[in-house]
Parts: C-alpha cells; sequence; structure tokens
C-alpha cells in the first residue's frame, strides 16, 4: 500500500521512497525513511495536499507524491546499530589567537525555524525579523557582538534541511560556509526536534568545520518532559553542545565562551572537540576511499576543502562538486572511481548511494541519540495545541472562510482604526502648514515649504499609522505560524495558476512592501513557479499604493462606497495576477512542478516584543522614505511647477512640469486623464507615494475629474511599473535584466490596456 491510502488519523511504517532525484532525495532527508513511523493527520479543504507527522515533525505531501511512498502498517524489523567510531583525525590548525584586534566571524547555520534570526538579535541587539515559518531570511544578515575579549562578526544564514545542492538557499549557505570560511560555525538546533535536525549537523561533520551546536527551544524539550544527556551526545558528536532559549535569552553566555573556546583550543584537544567521520558501510568507506587518494595529491583542493566532504558528495552525485572537480587533471580517474563504487553499492545494498549514504547518516544519528539516553516525554507539547487549532484552521469547510475572514479583519481594522490618528496627524499637517503660511513673508522660499515640503511630504505621512496597523498584522501571522497553513490551504488553488502553495507567503507579504516580497520567492524551490511569483507580485497591492487610494478614494465617492471601492482595486490585482499567472505559466514559462514539501510548525505565542519591532522596523524605514527620496521628490516637482520658461510661472500650465504633461497628455487619452495626473505617474517611477504628494502639491484640494476618470486612473495606478526597487529586486533575484524589464514593461502595458478600458467602458455606460 502506499501513503496516499492511508486515512487521516491511522499510522504505518515506511517502506521505500520512490521516485526520483531531486524529490526523493528531498522526502528522505525530511525524514521519512524505512522504518519510519508516519501518521495521516488531515488533509487539507480540498483533500489536497494531506499533513503528515514523521519523526515528531509536520509536514505535507501533495497526494501525487505521497503515492510515491510504499507503507505498510507492519514494522519491519530495523537493526538499531550505532556504525560510530572515533577515527579522530586531529587536523594541524594554525593557531588564530595572534596579538593585535581580535575579531571573530561566526556563521549561523539551522533548519528554517529553529530560531538563528531569534539567537542573531538576541547577541547583536538587531531587530531583525524573525518570523514562524520557513524562508523569512533570505540573505545573509551582519552584527556584531563583543564577548571574551574579542568582537564578533555574526552572519545569520537562510534556513536549510541540508546541504545538498538542492534549493537555493542550500547552495547560498553551502557558498557561504566553504567561501567566507567563518572561524566558527554556531548551528542551532530545534531541540524538539532534535533527530531530524541533528542530520545537518552530520554534514558539518562531514565538511570538517569547527562548529558549537545551540541546543535550541530547550524550553520546549523541557516542557515535553524529554530526557537527554547532553554532555554526553556532544562528546559522542565532537563538538561543544548548550541548551539555549532564544525566547528568554537562556544560554547565550554559554554558548558564546563554547565559541571562544573553540577558537582558540585544537582539535583533539578535549573530548568535546573532536573530529568524527561518520562510518558508512565497507562497499562506501572504499568508494570514499578511491576517490579520496586522487583528491589528496592536490594541495589546493586540500585547503579548501575536506577531501572525504568532495568524496562523499561526488557519490551523491552533487554537480557543484562535481564541476570544481573537473577542473583536475586526474578528473575522469575519478568518475570512473565514483561509478565503480556506485554500482557496487548498488550491487550490494540495493540502494543508490545517495540513499545509503542517508541512511547511514540517520544510523548514526539514532544510534547516539541512544547512548545519550534521550527519550521523548509525554507531557503536552506543543503539539497538541497545534493538532486542535489545525483541525479547525485546515478544516475542509472552516479553513477558506476562516481565512478570508481574518484578511478581512486585517483591512477593515487597518483602515477604520487607522483614520483616528490619520486625522490627527492631518489636522497636524494643516496647522504646521497654516502656521509656516501665517509668519512667512510671501515668495518662493515661503511657497516651497508650504506647498513643496508640507502640501508633499504631509500628504505622504499621513499613512504612517495604517502602514503601521497593517504590518503589525502581517507579523501576527508570520509570527503565529498562520502563513504556513494559509500556504498549505492556498496550495492547490496556487497550483492552478502554475504557482505553488509556498508562493502565496511571498503574494500576501506583497501587500505591504513589493521587494522584501520578491526576495522572500527564494523559498519556492521551483525556479518556474519562482519566476512566476515574482513576474505577478508587483499586482499586489503594496502599502505604498494606499496613500494614492485614499486619497482619491475619499475626494470622489461617498462614505458608504468607499470601502467596496477599495476592496474593488485590490480584487482586481489579485484577479489581474491570476489570469497573467496562468498566461505565464501556460506559454511564456515553461517547465516541471517540483513537488509540495512544507513543514507546518507548531503554533507560538508571538512575543510582543518580536511584533513590536517588526513593525517598527517598518515604520522607521517608511519614515526615511519620507525624509530622502519623497521630500527631494516633492520640492523637484514644485519647482518645476513654479518655475517656467519665463522664470517664475504665470499659472501652473505655463511652469516646466505643465510643458512635459502637455507632451504627454495625447498618451492617456484613451484613459481621460489630463496632465497633472500624468505627471504625477510620471513621478511614481520612483515610488508610488509619490504619486500621492505630487497630487497633493499639483491640486491642493480643487480637483477637476470625473469619479470615473479617478477610478481609471487608480486601476491605472495599481498595475503599472510597480517601482524602480522592486525592478532592481527583480532583476537580483531573477538573475538577469531581462526579466526585470519584462516585468516592467508588461504591467504598464497591462495598466495602460485596463484603465483605457474602464474609462471607454464606463463612459458608455454613464
Ligand atoms: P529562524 O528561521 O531559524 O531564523 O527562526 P526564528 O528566529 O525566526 O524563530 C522561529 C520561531 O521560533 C519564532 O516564532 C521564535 O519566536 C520562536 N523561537 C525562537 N527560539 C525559541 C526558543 O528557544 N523557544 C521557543 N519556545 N521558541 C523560540
Ligand atoms: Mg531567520
Amino acid at each position: 500500500m502506499y501513503l496516499s491510502d492511508l486515512k487521516t488519523g491511522e499510522k504505518a511504517y515506511i517502506v521505500k521512497v520512490k521516485g526520483h532525484g531531486g524529490f526523493r532525495k528531498r522526502i528522505i532527508e525530511m525524514g521519512f525513511i524505512k522504518g519510519q513511523e508516519i501518521e495521516a493527520l488531515l488533509s487539507a479543504p480540498l483533500q489536497d495536499p494531506v499533513k503528515y507527522k514523521v519523526m515528531g515533525y509536520e509536514v505535507s505531501l501533495r497526494r501525487q507524491e505521497a503515492e510515491q511512498i510504499e507503507v505498510s502498517y507492519e514494522i519491519l524489523r530495523s537493526v538499531d546499530e550505532n556504525p560510530m567510531t572515533s577515527t579522530s583525525t586531529p587536523r594541524d590548525q594554525q593557531q588564530h589567537n595572534t596579538a593585535g584586534v581580535k575579531e571573530l566571524t561566526v556563521a549561523l547555520v539551522g533548519n528554517p525555524n529553529c530560531g538563528k534570526t531569534s539567537l542573531f538579535n538576541f547577541a547583536s541587539g538587531a531587530h531583525e525579523h524573525v518570523g514562524n515559518y520557513s524562508g523569512v531570511t533570505v540573505d545573509a544578515k551582519e552584527g556584531y557582538t563583543h564577548f571574551g575579549g574579542y568582537r564578533i562578526r555574526l552572519v545569520d544564514l537562510p534556513g536549510t534541511y541540508s546541504l545538498s545542492a538542492y534549493s537555493p538557499e542550500e547552495l547560498y549557505v553551502r557558498k557561504q560556509l566553504v567561501d567566507d570560511t567563518p572561524d566558527v560555525i554556531i548551528n542551532v538546533i530545534d531541540a524538539s526536534n532534535i533527530e531530524r535536525n541533528l542530520y545537518l549537523t552530520t554534514q558539518l561533520m562531514d565538511m570538517h568545520l569547527r562548529v558549537v551546536c545551540a541546543l535550541n527551544m530547550f524550553d520546549e524539550l523541557e516542557m515535553r518532559g524529554d530526557k537527554l544527556n547532553v554532555d554526553k551526545l556532544s562528546s559522542l558528536l565532537g563538538m561543544p553542545m548548550v541548551p539555549t532559549s532564544f525566547k528568554t535569552g537562556r544560554g547565550l553566555e554559554q554558548l558564546l565562551s563554547e565559541v571562544i573556546h573553540i577558537f582558540e583550543s585544537r582539535e583533539g584537544h578535549d573530548e568535546y572537540y573532536r573530529h568524527f567521520h561518520i562510518k558508512h558501510d565497507h562497499e562506501i568507506e572504499d568508494g570514499i576511499n578511491n576517490i579520496q587518494k586522487y583528491l589528496k595529491g592536490n594541495e589546493l583542493l586540500r585547503m579548501r576543502y575536506s577531501t572525504r566532504w568532495l568524496a562523499i558528495k561526488l557519490l551523491e552525485m552533487d554537480k557543484e562538486v562535481d564541476a570544481i572537480l573537473r577542473e583536475l587533471p586526474d578528473y575522469d580517474k575519478i568518475i570512473e572511481a565514483r561509478d565503480t563504487a556506485v554500482r557496487r553499492i548498488k550491487e550490494e545494498t540495493g540502494d543508490d548511494s545517495e540513499t545509503a549514504i542517508m541512511d547511514a547518516k540517520y544510523g548514526f544519528i539514532r544510534g547516539a541519540l541512544h547512548e545519550a539516553g534521550y527519550v521523548v516525554g509525554v507531557k503536552e507539547d506543543t503539539y497538541k495545541t497545534t493538532h486542535r487549532l489545525d483541525a479547525l484552521i485546515t478544516n475542509r469547510w472552516a479553513g477558506f472562510p476562516i481565512f478570508f475572514a481574518l484578511l478581512w479583519v486585517m483591512f477593515e481594522v487597518t483602515f477604520t482604526l487607522g483614520q483616528y490618528p490619520m486625522d490627527w496627524i492631518d489636522a497636524g499637517v494643516g496647522w504646521i502648514g497654516e502656521w509656516v503660511s501665517e509668519t512667512m513673508a510671501d515668495g518662493p522660499l515661503k511657497a516651497m515649504i508650504v506647498d513643496g515640503i508640507i502640501g508633499g511630504v504631509g500628504a505622504v505621512i499621513v499613512f504612517l499609522p495604517q502602514i503601521l496597523i497593517l504590518y503589525t498584522f502581517i507579523s501576527l501571522m508570520e509570527d503565529s505560524g498562520y502563513m504556513a497553513r494559509a500556504a498549505f490551504i492556498m496550495d492547490k488553488l496556487m497550483h492552478k495558476m502554475g504557482l505553488h502553495g509556498k508562493s502565496f507567503i511571498p503574494l500576501i507579504m506583497g501587500f505591504g512592501c513589493n521587494v522584501p516580497a520578491v526576495m522572500a520567492t527564494r523559498t519556492v524551490e521551483s525556479r518556474r513557479a519562482r519566476l512566476i511569483t515574482m513576474l505577478v507580485l508587483p499586482m499586489m497591492s503594496c502599502s505604498a499604493r494606499l496613500p494614492i487610494y485614499i486619497m482619491i478614494i475619499g475626494a470622489f465617492f461617498a462614505q458608504k462606497y468607499q470601502s467596496w471601492v477599495m476592496v474593488s482595486l485590490y480584487a482586481v490585482g489579485i484577479v489581474m495576477s491570476v489570469i497573467v499567472a496562468r498566461i505565464l505559466s501556460r506559454w511564456v514559462i515553461k517547465g516541471e512542478d517540483t513537488p509540495f514539501v512544507m513543514e507546518l510548525p507548531p503554533y507560538r505565542f508571538p512575543t510582543a516584543k518580536a511584533i513590536f519591532r517588526h513593525t517598527w522596523e517598518k515604520g522607521k524605514q517608511y519614515l526615511k522614505k519620507m525624509g530622502g527620496v519623497i521630500l527631494v521628490a516633492s520640492i523637484i516637482v514644485w519647482a518645476l511647477g513654479y518655475f517656467g520658461t519665463m522664470g517664475v510661472a504665470p499659472s501652473l500650465e505655463d511652469s516646466f512640469i505643465g510643458m512635459l504633461g502637455k507632451l504627454m497628455e495625447p498618451l492617456f487619452t484613451p484613459q481621460g486623464f489630463d496632465w497633472r495626473l500624468d505627471i504625477s505617474l510620471l513621478t511614481g517611477v520612483g515610488a508610488k507615494e509619490i504619486v500621492a504628494s505630487t497630487i497633493g502639491v499639483l491640486y491642493g484640494d480643487a480637483y477637476n475629474f470625473t469619479p470615473l476618470v479617478a477610478y481609471a486612473f487608480l486601476i491605472f495606478v495599481l498595475l503599472y511599473f510597480p517601482c524602480i526597487a522592486t525592478i532592481v529586486a527583480i532583476k537580483n533575484e531573477s538573475g538577469s535584466w531581462r526579466w526585470a524589464w519584462f516585468a516592467a514593461l508588461y504591467t504598464t502595458g497591462l495598466a495602460w490596456v485596463v484603465s483605457a478600458l474602464v474609462y471607454q467602458i464606463g463612459s458608455l455606460l454613464i
């Protein structure tokens, strides 16, 4: 029978994982290995994907993937051996503790959601965003801390389950470890899921790096009543391990002092700092040795890499390592040795070499945990509550209504609650403007301050409260673990668009700001789905567009219609993104879909501190933008409107901006925009907020167009060229200007067509 046949609530044991390549490897790395118990927990509303529990972790699989996994109700007799020997090979390492500046670089490596960023923030005092779903950290963040006479440079890396070259994140982390050569690695481990987290540790052992383990979430382990002899485990793996909890900061000092200890002492000095080889069966070991023979002769290679690691990676058919070795004169012989080994492994174990190596690693982990007296406790754990909540939140009937209700509440609160502080700020801005008008003498300077600076920046700053509220909601959803569920229940629909359940998180983040959202697409493993996600993201109406909406809607639509107009804009954006995604996936960006494997982290109470920090960071960014780009743009727009060819322009129409607008006017006649609107669109290319400030400067309060034009204008603003920052982000993430240009042009073309249609059809009807 297959995993897909398992009914909700049933348990079985894994017999075999079928399938090929990346999928198979990934599945096995997630803990789907022979003999493991697996339980079907629940299905998404549309019966697909299904959530399973394996090795204490919860993962979701699509039906088609579950069909690749053979299971049985009977447990297989598995030999719980301990394939570990202490072939400690102390390698000569240079002493780093020279006099002079004592600085050292420490990289944080670990699975997604194990608390790396929390550690980073605690140690460096930074305010990086922690989130309860994978992929929040998409780039390396750097911070500093001082400890024990050292200045420690901390690098927070993206979360990975392994260091194979399967996803961009894994490649990235591996590259950082090899090329950036941090002095010490802190391997952050989610101690409440220790077995699977240690898989990554075994890969770090292969790479022969200096590692200190932070057994994080130790609070959860204790709460559940687990038993574990940390010192024993630490000596078995040959690396110091420190129980930590970065909810409270517990263990930080000890962790850092271990880092310094490792840095200053020599390998093999004590039992907590030794180098082990994870011993494989003889046919694998022979293969490793045969390959290593050729590698060891090369001094340059030996300096950069552990040759054993290279050999193991080669046996795992790693393409990157293959490419590194291709330069060697002995390349042909190496590949021959590998192929012989692979064949022998297949003959003797019946498995391919990748699987055989992974099995050995899990065997090692199990053995080590066993020796360290690891027993899982039975007390109430996080997952109990999580189960109850998930039963409701991902329920077939309740899932979608809850999801949409939450979105609705989010927007409703943002707009209604945000209205009060917005009115206060608005009154404040008006008061300052009047005060300056009264006290200053007439002239260009006064005009610049009142109409340019106060008018322009004021038009935008009033939206700060709304933006803060929106970000508070997004952080709450991220930190609590709800976002991962949202992706889970949306998967099937996303799939229909050629996207991926994981695309959903970046899309939601896009409502905040498109730039980090484009970066967050890194979690989507399929390059194709990732590219499509990136390209449709600009249609998620970011908070920078909000000021324009509120300004125009407030002026042209009666109170009772305002919310509807607003919702309709977001809806148009979403519908357009669906259409474009379908077109792209159908005709433009072809390729295969990759499997959906997504971790569902337990629900956690977000700490108030984290939420405040995150929200405040965003607010600060917004204010900074206000002081910079928007201030400068407002002054430029004002100056272009104040002066003309003959000095101070008698009227706006004779000014430079008037002339430019007139020049553009024919381009937008199908939309019914007048030259002032054209100008504001042009200025919005830099950042969308500037559209609002430009309108503020150009019109004051006297608008002279119809609600229909206003709506067509809003549609144009929604859809056209996102902003320079987003385009640059797309260039960086897609790796080519081609896609960046594509995004810039198609969005503008689409905006032109749709807004023209709105105006033309609207004119016929009204
Ligand atoms: P990262 O993905 O590894 O960077 O993990 P984060 O630092 O973003 O943390 C993931 C989640 O775990 C957040 O909700 C944290 O608040 C929470 N968390 C981090 N450390 C601990 C800990 O030691 N104990 C508990 N209970 N929760 C933690
Ligand atoms: Mg992180």
